[in-house]
């Protein structure tokens, strides 16, 4: 049976809610009370046109009594500020990704929750997903022996409308705070232990002349001796993305893992052969999340990613943005 539905107040007017988490909330009977954005006219033009009955500051959203909880998409810089209003204001929070800026602000906001007794959830989309849960359980269950080697393809082309703070913000844009972070959600569940060292190299291939890096290429190694590889960009146009599990006695490769549809196939290769394993469900991603949210809310088990795991993802992105940077190998203790 599902969790109650919850009514959402969502801080932020932005593209992400529109396209994916609104449609997801209704879908599965929550109600989107208000939205508040920037800006109070951009905001009322968004509560218009996407049926939203109020609109207003972020504190007029928080401070309103049918507001159980917030889901917060406004850009990366305000995620922590935004998370502590609605925290003490006694709202439940789903957060963005990157959950936070360092791994300081993202200590703040768990904490702050915590202080309030409230549920802070980040909104990483893949680990919920069917394909990654029959990847985790078919690793879990020695399908491919020790694992070795890992390597992720999460190079896409950004889209023209999200072509604006992803390449124009140094701090808040960039490839590894936007796409590492995601891979970094998948791959702390799957080895079940954050890398210990990490290298990367950036480059800038745009025509857009970004303030960030739009091309990234890390290797991170694990304490047991994995090796894991990630390509992620804004730059590459016809790519399907993809994750690789390399072991001792077989491999999975699975095409569209890193996709926001529920896409992903799953190939298993062993001594007896090749075989496709269907993924546990193709249910949305986004559907998944807020269902698992409310759940959690509702003292039903936990989100798909806890605040606690969307800071792991962080520490992870921000290791691989400081290598790239620095051009030497970055440490992480988790
Ligand atoms: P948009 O640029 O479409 O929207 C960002 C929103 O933040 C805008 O409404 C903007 O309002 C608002 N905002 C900026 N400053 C403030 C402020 N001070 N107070 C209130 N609102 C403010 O962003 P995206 O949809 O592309 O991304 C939003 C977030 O979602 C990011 O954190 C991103 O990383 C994440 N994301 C996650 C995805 C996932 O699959 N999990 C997919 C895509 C994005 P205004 O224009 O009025 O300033």
């Amino acid at each position: 049976m599902s969790a109650p539905g919850i009514r959402w107040g969502l801080i932020g007017a932005s593209d992400v809610a529109e396209t994916r988490m609104i449609p997801a909330m209704r879908r599965l009977g929550h109600q989107v009370v208000g939205v508040a954005s920037g800006s109070a006219d951009w905001a009322a033009t968004y509560a218009d046109r996407n049926g939203i009955p109020a609109s207003g500051s972020v504190a007029d959203v928080i401070a309103r009594d049918d507001v159980d909880a917030v889901y917060i998409s406004s850009t990366n810089e305000h995620h922590r500020a935004h998370t502590e209003l609605a925290a003490a204001a006694g709202k439940h929070v789903l957060c963005e990704k990157p959950l936070a800026l360092s791994v300081e602000d993202g200590r703040a906001m768990l904490d702050a929750c915590v202080r309030a007794g409230v549920t802070l959830a980040t909104n990483h989309h893949l680990p919920g997903s069917g394909v990654h849960r029959t990847i985790r359980s078919l690793v879990a269950g020695g399908a491919v022996g020790r694992v070795l080697g890992v390597r992720v393809f999460h190079a896409v082309s950004l889209p023209l409308r999200l072509q604006g703070w992803r390449l124009g913000s140094r701090t808040g844009g960039g490839v590894a705070l936007d796409i590492t972070c995601h891979d970094a959600s998948v791959l702390n569940p799957l080895l079940g232990a954050l890398p210990v060292d990490v290298v990367a190299l950036a480059a800038s291939q745009g025509p857009w002349g970004a303030a960030a890096e739009d091309a990234l290429m890390a290797v991170l190694r694990y304490t047991d001796g994995t090796l894991v590889q990630t390509h992620d960009a804004f730059t590459i146009a016809y790519a399907s993305t993809g994750l690789q599990v390399l072991g001792s006695e077989g491999s999975i490769e699975s095409s569209g893992a890193m996709d926001q549809e529920p896409i992903g196939t799953i190939l298993l290769r062993d001594a007896s052969g090749e075989r496709e394993v269907e993924p546990a469900d193709r249910r949305d991603l986004y559907d998944v999340n807020v269902s698992a949210f409310a759940a959690a809310v509702h003292g039903d088990g936990t989100p798909t990613a806890t605040g606690l795991d969307g800071l792991r993802a962080v520490k992870v992105a921000l290791a691989v943005r400081a290598a790239a940077e620095s051009g030497r190998r970055v440490s992480i203790r988790d």
